[in-house]
């Protein structure tokens, strides 16, 4: 809605900035002195801008005032301003930067937004709400503003952080930004030079950017990239992460290393705590911010790391790239992809070496962003290789709760084994006393476990390591070393066994793609085992979970059934069903729908519900049983 009296506009926030400034002014009420934090790395950001436009645009204007930020500070005015000279904003940017939420503001943003700022307010940074953090301060905001372009005009705009903001025109504004917050009463400190000086100390310590409260420099430019490892201490690193991620925690790893060849480059690279995205957030934004010769040339852009690595902050500067380049050229670029090739095969050095030094802290570190490399394995097949000694698995030969690797697994491959295998399921328990642990149990063969069908998705993706095939335990043909020892008893002869699985086949018609004599089981009587393009049977169940809008009923299971020939159960249903040709078929209706139980494939219970109740009619000699053909 908008009203004109003149030049100035009175315009509504959008519903979920209303919201928004709620949430800011009332639950986080603590720890406010963050605005002062928030406000300066927007000046800052606006001044990277305009640096780099400045290559461009020699003609902008006030083309010779000094790129940086001022704090004024009127104890009698209750007043705090901060004024850079960045980018400005016009008319247009204004309405978009401070009267809506870029990120299509929807409701479940917003819950987030609560819950997070609930927890910890430093989340609100990561959610990208700073500038209306000056409202938990202030219970007015005035900017003043005149964007870089040479024919814009300045603007004001002014809000009481209630439900609307005016704009007007303000032809004297000069080029950049002036933020004035008129200070509530508690918030009197805010205005004194002693407490801001101290806030900037702690928080804006490495803007690159002089910061003055009145005529006092507090801030010092350091652009501690490119500094030797040997005059920094933990702290260095330590205070210009919490100011390069606007956040209160410490990093979790931190890489800083320089090169000369293949490029010139100075990086530091760090590894957070924990990432938003696991917990459900929404996919992370890179956090790795591009510099050439002291200037940003772009912040946290798409495309100059691999998409796995998008938890990783931090800065890279290189003095071969040029100047001019763009987003859109980042991917192709030549420099760019030496570039990535060189920080990439560091970063996942490092991670090696850590895993390797501190198995403890990388098990952490694996617990929180092993997603990540387990997609890079997937996607990225530059570094799959590398990645892949990166994963972690639980294993039958490791103890509950700890992880072995790859390359461990092979070194205690047994004489004659040829396959490196895996099984995926809910826990341990689950997959040690399910059927298809069996035969590797049978045989002393070790089987890595698979957290989830992503797991197996990744492991069959790889594919192989060092030449060891990678099969899932659930597949068709696994190949085991040597010969299981015959247990159990007397087996069907391999004619009788022949002529049931024809007769299940028929019975289970396109259930099954086929029913075989198993070689792999020993107590259980069946197996569906997984006969869809490599795929396991958590992929193929995963695959007809994400499909079931589309194909009606879902996509039928592509799997054999494996029956065991010494299992008694089996040998009763041979000799039954030339007696009592109904029960048999009611048993082996049922031993299939136990294997695709064991399996997790049953999709649509109400058939097997069906099917097992009349089962358990008969076993109980009730009268009236319902008996499937
Ligand atoms: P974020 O910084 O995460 O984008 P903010 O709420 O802090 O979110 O700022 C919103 C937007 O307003 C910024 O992205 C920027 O475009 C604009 N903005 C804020 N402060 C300034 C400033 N001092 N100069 C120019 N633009 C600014
Ligand atoms: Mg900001």
């Amino acid at each position: 809605m908008t009203t004109e009296t003149q030049q100035t506009e009175t315009h509504e926030f959008q519903a979920e900035i209303r919201q928004l400034l709620d949430i800011v002014i009332h639950s986080l009420y603590t720890n406010r002195e963050i605005f002062v934090r928030e406000l300066i790395s927007n000046s800052a950001d606006a001044l990277e801008k305009v640096r780099y436009q400045q290559l461009t645009h020699p003609d902008m204007p006030d083309k010779d005032a000094p790129l940086e930020i001022k704090i004024a500070l009127d104890q009698d005015a209750r007043t705090f301003t901060i004024t850079d000279t960045g980018v400005g904003m016009t008319r247009e940017e204004l309405g978009e930067n401070l009267g809506t939420i870029a990120r299509s503001g929807t409701k479940a943003f917003m819950s987030q937004l609560a819950e997070a700022a609930k927890k910890d307010v430093n989340l609100i940074g990561q959610f990208g709400v700073g500038f209306y953090s000056s409202f938990m301060a202030a219970d007015k905001v005035t900017v003043r503003t005149r964007s870089f372009h040479p024919d814009a005009t300045g603007w004001r705009w002014e809000s009481e952080g209630k439900g609307s903001y005016v704009v007007a025109e303000d032809a004297e504004a000069p080029r950049g930004t002036s933020i004035t917050l008129h200070l509530r009463e508690d918030a009197a400190e805010f205005a004194e030079a002693d407490t801001v000086k101290d806030v900037i100390r702690r928080f804006s310590a490495f803007v690159p950017f002089p910061v003055l409260v009145g005529d006092e420099r507090v801030n010092t430019v350091q652009a501690i990239w490119k500094r030797s490892k040997g005059e920094l201490s933990e702290d260095d690193y330590k205070e210009f992460y919490q100011f390069h991620a606007n956040t209160g925690e410490d990093p979790y790893y931190t890489l800083h290393f320089t090169a000369d060849v293949p490029l010139e480059i100075n990086a530091l690279l760090y590894v957070p705590q924990d990432t938003l995205e696991r917990m459900g957030f929404g996919q992370t934004k890179p956090g790795v911010d591009l510099y050439c010769r002291n200037v940003m040339i772009m912040k946290s852009p798409e495309d100059l790391l691999p998409e796995w690595m998008r938890f990783v902050k931090g800065v890279i500067e290189s003095e071969d790239l040029p100047l001019n380049i763009s987003r859109e050229t980042l991917q192709d670029n030549g420099l760019v992809k030496r570039l990535r090739k060189v920080i990439v095969g560091k970063f996942l050095r490092f991670l090696g070496e850590q895993a390797d030094n501190d198995a403890e802290k990388y098990k952490t570190f694996y617990d929180k962003f092993g997603m990540f490399l387990h997609e890079g394995v997937r996607g990225d097949f530059a570094h799959r290789d590398d990645l892949a000694k990166l994963l972690r698995f639980e294993s039958s030969k490791s103890e509950p709760g700890v992880r072995t690797s790859l390359t461990e697994y092979l070194s205690r491959m047994k004489d004659g084994q040829e396959r490196i295998y895996f099984l995926t399921g809910p826990s341990r328990e689950a997959i040690e006393n399910g059927p298809y642990f069996e035969a590797f149990r049978e045989r002393d063969v070790e089987v890595l476990y698979t957290r989830d069908a992503y797991e197996d998705y990744t492991l069959s993706q790889l594919a192989a390591f060092e030449e060891k095939p990678l099969i899932s335990g659930d597949s068709d043909d696994l190949q085991l070393p040597g010969d299981a020892p015959e247990r159990g008893g007397e087996a069907l002869s391999d004619e009788q066994a022949g002529e049931l699985c024809g007769w299940i086949k028929e019975l289970l018609g396109e259930q099954v793609r086929d029913v075989k004599v198993s070689k792999r089981l020993v107590e259980s009587p069946a197996a569906a085992t997984s006969a869809g393009f490599g795929m396991t049977n958590a992929m193929q169940k995963l695959m007809a979970t994400l499909n079931r809008d589309k194909a009606m009923g879902g996509m039928p299971m592509m799997v054999h059934l494996e029956i065991n020939p010494r299992h008694s159960l089996v040998r009763r249903i041979a000799s039954l069903k030339g007696e009592n040709e109904g029960l048999a078929k009611d048993l082996a209706h049922a031993l299939y729908d136990t294997a695709m139980l064991a399996a997790g494939l049953v999709s649509e219970p109400q058939e097997m519900v069906k099917r097992l109740n009349g089962l358990l009619e008969k076993a109980a000699g009730v009268e009236k049983s319902r008996i499937i053909m």
